[in-house]
């Protein structure tokens, strides 16, 4: 199958337009008129992933994160990110990026972590100017209401997560839950002025914890684990599009993050 034939179902689900400005999605490297053999999804690319991709006869990568951001201009900084280039350009491996534009599909990223924790009634949380139907993060409600701690528990049992990060406990029941996967302490502010008990994301820094004012649970799950489900969700959507193209998740553990 030619890759440009893929581009174009990737996105018809996340146009690249969809993408916020200082990311970089759609093909970073590689040739669109490429017969892709095989593909592997990733949510980084790595010089181990690169290798998975050559023992495992794939030519095309399709990785969340793209390997370097808009405005990449030398080959000479970030050591690994120019091996990745020159390995995979010497392999004649694709590289496919689609990331903020499927944090933007509200069918996306949080939508599927709001599906993983059983949330109901969802909305978008922070909705993209002018585009009704489009935003990062996802607003919903739990069936039953839990304590906080009760909360806890299950949200790493359905994150299956080994720790988490949070607030100060407040005291009041868990019920309406924001979620946003990746970096969202940008959506604090949206989530403080909305009805919300709980907001489930990562990358909270120290004084991040501090605005939750003993008004909502802040938790923390770490980046690649609030993320990690997302391979999943963009295997599922090709197999459902093209059942013929043979694709994988990827075997290699990517997460650059270590808990001692
Ligand atoms: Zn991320």
């Amino acid at each position: 199958m030619k890759l440009i034939n893929i581009q174009r179902v990737l996105e018809e689900w996340s146009p690249l337009s969809s993408a916020e400005d200082f990311d970089n999605v759609g093909l970073i490297l590689g040739n669109p008129d490429d017969i892709i053999e095989k593909a592997i999804i990733t949510l980084d690319t790595t010089e181990k992933i690169i290798d998975e991709a050559i023992d495992s006869d794939c030519n095309l990568i399709i990785t969340f994160h793209p390997l370097m951001f808009k405005g990449y201009e030398s080959l000479k900084s970030e050591e690994y990110v120019r091996k990745c280039i020159i390995k995979a350009l010497k392999n004649n491996i694709n590289i496919y990026a689609i990331h903020t534009n499927l944090d933007n599909n509200p069918k996306g990223v949080s939508y599927h972590i709001s599906k993983k924790i059983g949330l109901r009634n969802i909305e978008v949380l922070i909705k993209k100017e002018n585009k009704e139907n489009l935003g990062m993060g996802i607003i919903g409600e739990l069936r039953d209401e839990k304590t906080e701690k009760e909360f806890l528990k299950y949200l790493m049992s359905k994150m299956e997560l080994s720790n988490l990060r949070h607030s100060n406990f407040t005291g009041e029941k868990i019920k309406k839950i924001a979620v946003l996967g990746g970096s969202g302490s940008f959506g604090i502010e949206e989530v403080l002025n909305k009805e919300i008990d709980c907001y489930v994301t990562a990358d909270l820094k120290y004084h991040d914890f501090f605005k939750s004012n003993n008004k909502i649970l802040l938790i923390d799950i770490g980046h690649y684990e609030s993320e990690k489900y997302t391979k999943e969700l963009i295997l599922s959507y090709l197999n459902k599009k093209i059942p013929k193209f043979a694709c994988t998740i990827a075997k290699t553990k990517t997460n650059p993050v270590n808990y001692f």
